[in-house]
C-alpha cells in the first residue's frame, strides 16, 4: 500500500507533465499555423493570379490555341478550357494551373520563359502621382 504522500507526488508530476504537454502542443499548433496561414495566403495569391489569366473554350473563334499543349504535349479536343498567358503561349487550364501550382508566383511560361504572372511588389500600386501626400504610420 504506497503511502499518500507518495501519491500524491506522482499525481502532481503527473499534472505537471500534462500542462507541459499542453503547452508544447498549443505553441507546436501556433507556429504551425502560422506557416499554414503563410502557405495559404501565398495558395490565395496564386489562384488569383491563375485566374487573371485568359479561360477559353478549344474551338472558340477567339482562340487561337495551336494543336497541342506544350505541357502534356496531348493535342487539344473541342471543347477542351484552354488558359492564354501574357504572352500568348496557350495551355490546357489544368496543365498550366498545375505548373503554376508546381513552380509558385514565379512561375514562366514553359515555352518562353517570361513571367506568368505580375512581378511582385513590395509596396501597394501607386495611384496618384506627385501630389499624393505621404502615408504617415500610426
Ligand atoms: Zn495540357
Ligand atoms: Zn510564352
Amino acid at each position: 500500500m504506497p503511502d499518500p504522500g507518495t501519491i500524491c507526488v506522482v499525481a502532481s508530476f503527473a499534472l505537471f507533465e500534462m500542462a507541459v504537454g499542453v503547452i508544447i502542443s498549443f505553441l507546436v499548433r501556433q507556429s504551425d499555423e502560422q506557416r499554414l496561414g503563410q502557405e495559404r495566403e501565398d495558395e490565395a495569391k496564386l489562384s488569383d493570379a491563375i485566374k487573371q489569366l485568359d479561360e477559353r473554350c478549344y474551338g472558340d473563334e477567339r482562340c487561337s490555341a495551336a494543336d497541342e499543349c506544350s505541357i502534356c504535349l496531348g493535342r487539344y479536343e473541342a471543347d477542351d478550357k484552354v488558359r492564354r498567358l501574357k504572352c500568348g503561349h496557350e495551355y490546357h487550364s489544368e496543365c498550366i494551373e498545375q505548373w503554376a501550382r508546381c513552380k509558385g508566383l514565379d512561375a514562366a511560361c514553359p515555352l518562353c520563359t517570361r513571367p506568368l504572372f505580375p512581378p511582385r511588389t513590395c509596396a501597394p500600386p501607386i495611384v496618384s502621382s506627385q501630389s499624393a501626400p505621404a502615408i504617415t504610420m500610426l
